[in-house]
């Protein structure tokens, strides 16, 4: 498995192509109304298709070598005016943690 690759849930993907029309490498597809990414070693984890996923159906992998420690990381927003990302990344030792950063903000992270 890439490090930098991700996962889509098909089961909670709503097939609105959101992520598909944002992959800069056009690595996403949608087939039968589900998005499926075509070549996960293309994924440079550039996070686009995550932040534009309305259902958290697109999880990133935070390999160990990048002190993710093999963890997954997904991101919603509550609030689809808001600013805020609610970052969410659970590990393999079943702990979770929540982080939340403001767009407006970007230059500061
Ligand atoms: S993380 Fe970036 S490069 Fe990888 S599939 Fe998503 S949008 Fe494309
Ligand atoms: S953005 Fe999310 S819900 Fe929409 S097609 Fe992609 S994975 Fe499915």
């Amino acid at each position: 498995m890439n490090i930098m690759s991700i996962e889509i849930n098909r089961d909670m993907c709503i097939g609105c192509k959101k992520c598909a029309e944002v992959c800069p490498g056009s690595l996403i597809s949608i087939s039968a109304n589900k998005a499926k990414i075509k070549s996960v070693e293309r994924c440079w984890g550039c996070a686009s298709c995550l932040k534009e996923c309305p259902v958290c159906a697109i999880s990133f992998f935070l390999g160990e070598d990048m002190g993710g420690l093999g963890g997954k990381m997904s991101v919603y927003k509550p609030n689809k005016n808001d600013t805020a990302l609610h970052w969410f990344i659970s590990l393999p030792d079943k702990t979770s943690r929540k982080i939340i950063t403001d767009t407006k903000n970007a230059n500061k992270y």
